[in-house]
């Protein structure tokens, strides 16, 4: 099961400059955080991604960084926020209902390797497994099937917030241009030079079956079997 979303600022502050700041950047966006003041969290941006000073965004990212599954492995739901306040008489709808205000085009969900609740447990975290989602198209999908297809999770702090489980692989089979990746660090070391048509695990390099995920290994995004990523980093570390 998924764990709640992590409200751990600074863990998150150190995770995203770890991580994702260096994966914006690698891709030459100009990364402009937002303070996490209470009116900005409702409007759900908290990064955006610019290809020149005075462009317009190119993407509103809401980001949220998730502590890893306690019992390991790699996240199987993402929950959405039906109603973000359900306490009678204060009912309030959750960010994935299509009439909450927006600014956001991308929803991205950002699983750590680590379930440790530590302060200091950043640094164990090795890497991100992610899933970019485009949030317009996902909230009309998922409203499209009804909410009460998903499983149900309340929370039980004072909003008593509601938000629904729904599986990754239905969001990615489903939501156009969703895109599930994991980022390494960008200090590992880069290798050669890559073409994203080539889909093509470079581990293995046994032909493309479709269960390779895009990997940002240094600056560049490789395809690779789940089962081949431990071995691949390995040997990108040893070389
Ligand atoms: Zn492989």
């Amino acid at each position: 099961m998924i764990r709640e979303f992590v409200r751990d600022d600074e863990w998150q502050k150190q995770i995203a400059g770890k991580f994702l700041d260096p994966f914006y950047r690698l891709r030459g966006w100009i990364v402009e955080r937002f303070p996490g003041d209470h009116s900005m969290q409702r409007l759900h941006v908290d990064v955006s991604l610019r290809r020149t000073k005075d462009g317009k965004p190119e993407h509103s990212i809401d980001e949220k960084i998730i502590r890893g599954l306690r019992k390991g492995g790699p996240a199987e739901k993402i929950n959405l926020e039906t109603w973000s306040c359900s306490v009678p008489g204060k009912e309030k709808r959750g960010w994935i209902d299509l009439d909450e205000p927006s600014k956001a085009t991308v929803l991205f969900v950002c699983h750590a390797d680590v379930s440790d609740l530590s302060a200091e447990s950043w640094r164990k975290v090795t890497c991100l497994d992610c899933v970019w989602i485009p949030f317009q198209p996902l909230r009309i999908w998922f409203w499209k099937q009804g909410e009460e297809r998903w499983e149900r999770n309340d929370n039980h702090q004072p909003n008593r917030s509601i938000s629904r489980k729904v599986p990754i692989t239905e969001i990615m089979a489903n939501v156009a241009n969703a895109k599930r990746f994991t980022i390494y660090p960008p200090e590992v070391s880069t290798i050669d030079t890559l073409s994203p048509a080539v889909r093509t695990c470079h581990q293995c390099n046994k032909p493309h079956d479709g269960t390779e995920r895009e990997i940002l290994v240094g600056s560049f995004l490789r395809w690779l079997h789940p089962g081949c990523e431990s071995a691949f980093m390995e040997r990108v570390r040893g070389g």
